[in-house]
């Protein structure tokens, strides 16, 4: 569990979370912006840089702008932890009744915010903005996440919304239940997902990077994407123990041909049949002992990573009608 280090903090209306890794030549710019949005509200707000152990001045413009800004939260990370971390410690930082996530190279334009403030005034706990086109991303990068976020929707435990990154608009008490969670493979989107209230996606078109250069070339991606998946199911692991004992199955088949062949046929090279059972049957049984190793390991799994078992939304409590006939 993360303790929140903001419960005696006075609770603004919103705020913004930036995490930001090397982000120097976006700052002025995203900072003006986010600004503008903050200042349009008419209701108080933070903004929260997170800086992620960049190596480039961006923390030293950070500062600068702390001397002239008492909205401004900056959070320095002692090194590059990842932006998964780096999105979790902001999380752990902010004091807003709603949270407002965004990347700092406005690729997701905090100009959309009065528009999802307005869906979450309908009801919603969570408004995910999901990427309707992605001009600024390479043709590449925008083929392995589609593959990548259609995978992780089939594998994961709860249905992970397609197309949608960490630009989203959560609820105090969403952000709340992600901080009990005290997994260490932080996987922040999946982890939104898992608890539950209503979740509405908000379309948009991502822009192109503003500035600088992607911190997620194809290795972080992909690891990134394992990351995912590895947190967020047990279904591959499951997945492999149904195959063990599929394969199992038919290595037992494999005995029985190896059997009647050497009763029936008869024509079997010397040792062949022995060999074959000997074989077959090592594997069929490893592989099925694996399953079972896989099924219990699918729970530690789930154990381990202690997170809450059910989450209430709710309690209604019958009552008697205020007004009698
Ligand atoms: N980021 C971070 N730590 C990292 C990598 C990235 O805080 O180790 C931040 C980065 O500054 C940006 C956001 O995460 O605000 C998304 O990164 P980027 O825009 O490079 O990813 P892309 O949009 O290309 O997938
Ligand atoms: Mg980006």
């Amino acid at each position: 569990m993360i303790s929140p280090l903001t419960s005696n903090l006075e609770r603004p209306y919103l705020s913004f979370l930036l995490p930001c890794y090397n982000e120097s030549e976006v700052l002025a710019e995203m900072y003006k912006r986010v600004k503008g949005v903050g200042e349009s509200l008419q209701k108080p707000y933070e903004i929260v840089f997170v800086n992620d152990g960049s190596s480039d001045d961006t923390f030293v413009k950070m500062l600068a702008l702390t001397t002239e800004d008492p909205m401004l939260v900056v959070v320095d990370l002692s090194r590059n932890h990842g932006h998964q971390l780096a999105l979790s410690a902001g999380l752990q930082c902010c004091a807003g009744e709603r949270i407002l996530v965004l990347d700092a190279d406005l690729q997701d334009p905090p100009e959309l915010l009065p528009q999802m403030l307005a869906v979450m005034d309908q009801g919603a706990d969570v408004v995910f903005a999901q990427r309707r086109t992605r001009r600024g991303d390479a043709p590449l990068k925008r083929m392995a996440c589609a593959v990548f976020y259609r995978l992780l929707q089939r594998l994961s435990d709860t249905p992970i919304p397609l197309d949608t990154g960490d630009f989203r608009l959560m609820s105090r008490r969403v952000v709340d239940q992600i901080l009990q969670m005290p997994e260490r493979h932080r996987f922040i989107r999946g982890m939104v997902s898992w608890v539950g209230y209503r979740q509405v996606p908000f379309l948009y078109d991502r822009e192109k990077r503003f500035a600088g250069e992607t911190k997620y070339p194809f290795i972080r991606l992909l690891r990134l994407a394992l990351d995912g998946i590895a947190a967020s199911s047990t279904r591959p692991l499951m997945l492999a123990s149904y195959a063990g004992a599929l394969f199992a199955f038919l290595c037992l088949g494999f005995i029985g041909y190896a059997l009647y062949s050497w009763f029936f046929v008869g024509k079997t090279p010397q040792g062949w049949t022995s060999l074959m059972i000997i074989v077959t049957l090592l594997g069929s049984v490893q592989l099925l002992v694996l399953g079972i190793i896989g099924q219990y390991l699918g729970r530690i799994h789930e154990q381990v990573r202690g997170r809450p078992i059910f989450i209430i939304r709710d309690i209604v409590r019958g009552q008697t009608s205020a007004i009698k006939k």
